[in-house]
């Protein structure tokens, strides 16, 4: 996968760990996680206790999964039965957790997350001075490593992520531990002074952009066609799709193509953008259905495009990011709504 060495490129020394969670972001982590790990990934991240199990599964013994949320009260058996290594968000979990490494009477794999400034995730500065206070708390953990989260970090010239950097730098001085993380995909791209010793990049692996209004320098790994199921040809002024919300302006020709919002082609794409077949554009028209969008193909020669055929929704004419501003949103919402009818294939290279 040319993404995965680009950015391991791109944060070296740092080590490049992959994120997977929500199914590698939509598009199948039983087929992705083999791939990045063949490829020199060793250290996966998902969100879920379960996403972990589910990933321990598909790629055996050996590579460290992290569980971003933690361990919830009551699942730490599941984190060890599983190999599995909590990312402890609060001084509640690191108690629970310490209790469960007594009891067993290992140091058990820990990673603390500290709150550089998104009020989200991981230990208030608060609770970090308690816990250098008391550093009694960590004595059963074997903490590999202290990560913290940037909001900003797709804006480059944004102040937060500088304030973030600084307040990392000053808890990582105080907390017991050899290894730090702070940047996801767009944080790599801030510089060296943000890759510490672990990135943790997911959007990016997957193609999208990680900063706004910037060339994106990932290649981009997703295709995503849609059937044309039926053609027809019609008079001008023809009312189309639900609610008549379009009409012809011309004789025209139609192709409706079998996807739709039950997809994740989101409804706000109705009247917006459209797809691509042979290097021709075919607007939208009309809304969005369920399990339906309509095309104008009236610009294609007679005959090229028939049922059965299929066309480009994301794909080298169209990329992800210009598809999700189309649809209101962001590439990371419109891959992990892609649905379950569509057919996914990995193609390796
Ligand atoms: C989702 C997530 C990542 C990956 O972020 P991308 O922007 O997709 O690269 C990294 N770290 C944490 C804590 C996350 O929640």
């Amino acid at each position: 996968m040319g993404s995965c060495r680009l950015l391991q490129e791109q944060a070296q020394p740092a080590i490049c760990a992959a994120v997977v969670k929500a199914d590698a972001y939509g598009l199948d982590a039983a087929e992705i996680a083999p791939v990045l790990a063949k490829a020199g990934c060793q250290h996966f991240f998902v969100a879920h206790l379960e996403e972990g199990v589910t990933l321990r599964r598909i790629l055996g013994s050996g590579a460290t999964i992290a569980v971003l949320h933690g361990p919830l009260a009551g699942t730490e058996a599941d984190f060890i039965a599983h190999d599995l290594v909590p990312v402890l968000n609060s001084l509640d979990q690191i108690s629970r957790w310490s209790a469960t490494a007594v009891v067993s009477g290992e140091r058990l794999p820990a990673i603390l997350q500290v709150d550089t400034g998104m009020a989200r995730f991981g230990l208030s500065e608060a609770d970090v001075n308690i816990l250098i206070e008391d550093q009694q708390r960590l004595n059963a953990l074997d903490l590999q490593l202290v990560m913290s989260h940037l909001a900003c970090a797709d804006e480059p010239d944004h102040p937060a992520n500088t304030m973030q950097l600084d307040l990392f730098q000053q808890m990582g001085s105080i907390l017991p531990c050899r290894r730090m993380s702070l940047a996801a995909s767009s944080g790599i791209f801030l510089g060296p002074e943000y890759h510490f010793d672990f990135v943790r990049p997911g959007a990016a692996l997957y193609g999208i952009a990680p900063q706004e209004g910037r060339p994106n320098p990932m290649r981009p790994v997703i295709r995503l066609q849609g059937k044309v199921v039926q053609i027809r040809d019609v008079p001008a002024n023809t009312p189309v799709g639900y609610g008549h919300t379009a009409r012809t302006t011309t004789s025209s020709r139609l192709a409706t193509v079998a996807v739709g919002y039950a997809d994740g082609f989101l409804r706000s794409l109705s009247g917006r953008g459209g797809a691509w077949f042979n290097g021709s554009h075919l607007p939208i028209v009309g809304r969005v259905s369920m399990d339906s969008i309509i095309l104008d193909a009236t610009a294609l020669p007679d005959g090229s495009l028939l049922p059965g055929a299929l066309v480009d929704l994301i794909g080298p004419d169209r990329d992800l990011d210009a598809l999700a501003r189309d649809a209101g949103t962001i590439g990371y919402e419109l891959l992990t709504s892609l649905g379950t009818r569509y057919h996914r294939q990995c193609i390796h290279s």
